[in-house]
């Protein structure tokens, strides 16, 4: 068995690649709160020194112990040493004619994963990945051609944050958990990278302005829900007949789709959020009228919002429907009292647009 189509194969690729990155140096964010200030007192640093360090990581874009003047020189020695701040470096940029800025970051294991930097007028949003790879294997997404790699730390996830910060000299207004993984299936490193964001002490970014994607894991989405904190949360729904939905998101086979819109309405209700489905037309596929008045019955059960997003092409297995298609598609969902969004294209000519996401060499 090959392609890892046995599930015993799949399973020890998972166990070998965590025992892989386990044996990896821990970032100091990769660490609660307490655990940091522990850290620091055993290299020598007073009890207001874990405050000077979130000062200078997450409000003025050092993130070299190097830089950090106010920080005794044998201290910022012994953090440097066991505790960096960050992991990984930016192999290769690419920017594209909108603006978007593609980084390939690239991890002291080799592992190499993508995260995006997407300016709209004065704001930036950052798409970060959850893992190398992605085990959805949807058969429309670069990410998933490429099979799962391995989860990334949350210190990890942090990286890319932070050396998007540095290359583009800010820090981002929103945060999507969108590029390549599953967030929920690394729940929780994805929810110690949640709170690092949120935490007005670290990057201070409104549970609002962070926004969770996932294909539908009703256990996850539930999880989340009992945090009561209002993180978005954008559900990949694709095509609303389950059938049709296995064969284009081949891991959604576990979690059925009336479980997860449970799982949707147990968010809805403990957070107050209205759920974003996304879905990406495909034509031929999932673009027709029927599609279109399903959408929309599965979307009034959540109340949810819907966000058009026409293929973007990396393979010649599926094409975009045509601009007359997305606007009726739009047009019944907007009849039948839902309100739709058309995704606007960032970065497709970096492959940096929607389902482009591969960590390419
Ligand atoms: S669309 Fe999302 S879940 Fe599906 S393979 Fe791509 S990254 Fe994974």
């Amino acid at each position: 068995l090959k392609g890892g189509t046995c599930p015993l194969t799949e399973q020890w690729e998972i166990y070998v690649a965590e025992k892989k990155r386990r044996g990896h140096k821990k970032t100091l964010y990769d660490h609660s709160a307490s655990e940091r200030e522990n850290i620091i007192a055993d290299c020598g640093g007073r009890s207001f020194v874990s405050n000077q360090v979130n000062n200078w990581v997450f409000r003025k874009l050092v993130y070299e112990y190097e830089k950090m003047t106010n920080l005794s020189k044998p201290l910022r020695g012994e953090l440097d040493s066991h505790f960096p701040i960050v992991t990984g470096h930016i192999e290769k940029t690419l920017t594209s004619a909108d603006d978007t800025r593609k980084a390939l970051v690239r991890y002291p294991d080799g592992t190499g994963v993508e995260c995006v930097s997407i300016p709209s007028d004065k704001r930036v949003t950052f798409c970060i990945s959850t893992m190398a790879g992605c085990p959805g294997r949807c058969l429309f997404c670069a990410s998933g051609k490429h099979g799962f790699i391995r989860n990334l730390s949350r210190g990890e996830m942090l990286s890319q944050y932070l050396l998007l910060s540095e290359s583009i000299n800010d820090y981002p207004a929103n945060t999507v958990l969108m590029g390549s993984g599953e967030p929920l299936l690394n729940f929780d490193e994805t929810r110690g990278f949640l709170f690092i964001l949120n935490d007005q002490k670290l990057a201070d970014l409104g549970a609002r302005r962070i926004t969770v994607s996932t294909i539908g894991i009703p256990e996850g989405i539930i999880r989340l829900a009992e945090e009561e904190l209002q993180f978005e949360i954008a559900f990949s729904l694709h095509h609303p007949d389950e059938k049709q939905r296995r064969k284009l998101i081949p891991l959604s086979r576990k979690y059925p789709l009336a479980a997860v819109i449970e799982a949707l309405l147990v968010y809805r209700r403990k957070t107050n959020r209205v759920p974003t489905f996304e879905y990406c037309l495909l034509e031929g596929i999932n673009d027709t009228l029927q599609c279109a008045h399903k959408t929309a019955r599965l979307a009034k059960r959540v109340r949810a919002k819907v966000n058009l997003i026409p293929y973007n092409t990396f393979c010649d297995d599926f094409r975009p429907p045509d601009r007359d298609t997305v606007f009726t598609f739009r047009g019944i969902l907007e009849q039948e009292g839902v309100t739709a969004t058309i995704r606007r294209q960032r970065g497709a000519d970096i492959d940096a647009a929607c389902g482009q996401l591969a960590g390419r060499r």
